[in-house]
């Protein structure tokens, strides 16, 4: 059931509502663009942008704003609608967030093998849990919920590339060519993301795409996801296996309606062991943990960079900063956890250490 447009309670409700999102907009500042000198490659420079600066940690606050202003905006949600979503982690954690902001019941159905602090963080926003076993239910079982509550599937995997503003509106690419204004090589040759929902790539994409820049878009997949298979043949459209990666945030076992390959120049199918070694190679050249899909993207950086030295080439490259390490202490940041697993990282530290002149 849907919140009656025409009632002017709920009208007054939707309108403030959508006033407290902006106006928390408003409070927040910009995310950073970090610059990393390569001092292998001195006429090549690498910038990280900065998602975990978000009051919830990740690149997934944008999406959880743009699901929630989309949804206020189609009328979808009113003053009593309770919200679900998908999500075994970052997602669920924005979104919790601005539930709570708009005092609404926010439901998150993940699969039972769900780690421990993300679950923790979803309910320190007020999020609530519902358990599924077999995690390819996590769908039916939330359109299910949606039903039963009278309640709202947000459904990230469906509405990331529309809901943001793929022409401006200070999107995260449009951010990001604008904080590179003043640097000396300021279209990137490259910028390199992965895909969970596709949103990110779709609108990067579009966004070079619209302003015709020469910047080509490089998408950083696990070995073990459909997406890069999708990417060279249209006809694959699933992995009956389920997606085998370790790493949280990226990777599909389907192809989501919001991965849009059209817009991308180039995929490079990233083995887990490699994001894990580049994502703690990256952490000791930062000072600071950062999360495994941000090792993933550096894998192919540090591909693009070779390439380009190879030619002889100049110029820069940016990728994506998607999340901290905080989360990650027990898993990528725990090496007995690895070890359990077969993930012999300590070469690949090595080998990707390389790359900063550690
Ligand atoms: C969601 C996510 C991504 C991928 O972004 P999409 O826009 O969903 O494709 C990368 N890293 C992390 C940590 C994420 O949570």
């Amino acid at each position: 059931m849907r919140a009656d447009r025409d009632t002017g309670a709920v009208r007054r409700w939707r309108s403030e509502a959508i006033h407290r999102i902006e106006a928390d907009f408003n409070r927040s500042a910009d995310t950073h663009l970090i610059r990393v000198e390569l001092p292998r490659h001195p006429g090549i420079t690498l910038y990280l942008k900065d998602e975990s600066s978000h009051p919830t940690g990740s690149l997934k606050h944008r999406l959880a704003r743009s699901l929630f202003l989309y949804a206020l905006c189609n009328g979808w949600i009113g003053p009593d609608t309770c919200v679900i979503e998908s999500s075994s982690g970052s997602t669920a954690v924005s979104e919790a967030y601005f539930a709570k902001m708009l005092a609404l019941r926010f439901i998150a159905v993940v699969p039972a093998s769900t780690a421990a602090p993300k679950l923790d963080a979803i309910r320190f926003h007020g999020g609530e849990i519902h358990m599924v076993d077999d995690p390819r239910t996590v769908y039916d079982v939330s359109n299910t919920l949606a039903t039963e509550t009278g309640g709202h599937y947000l459904d990230q995997f469906t509405y990331a590339e529309r809901a943001t503003d793929w022409r401006g509106n200070n999107n995260i690419a449009e951010s990001i060519f604008a904080q590179m204004s003043a640097e000396e090589h300021p279209v990137p040759r490259w910028i390199v993301c992965g895909a969970g929902t596709g949103g990110t790539s779709a609108t990067i994409g579009r966004f070079i795409g619209y302003q015709r820049h020469a910047t080509r878009l490089c998408v950083a997949d696990p070995v073990h996801s459909v997406f890069h298979r999708h990417f060279s043949d249209r006809q694959a459209l699933s992995l009956p296996e389920g997606c085998g990666s370790c790493i949280e945030g990226i990777g599909r076992p389907r192809v989501e309606p919001s991965f849009i390959p059209s817009v991308i120049d180039r995929m490079i199918a990233v083995e887990d062991v490699a994001s894990i070694g580049a994502m703690r190679a990256l952490s000791r050249r930062l000072g600071r943990r950062v999360g495994g899909s941000t090792g993933t993207n550096l894998v192919a950086v540090t591909q693009l960079v070779e390439e380009m030295a190879a030619r002889g080439d100049v110029g820069s490259i940016v990728t994506i900063l998607c999340d901290g390490g905080e989360r990650y202490g027990c898993t990528y940041y725990d090496d007995p956890w690895l070890d359990a697993r077969g993930l012999d990282w300590r070469a690949q530290e090595t080998a990707f250490s390389a790359i900063f002149g550690l």
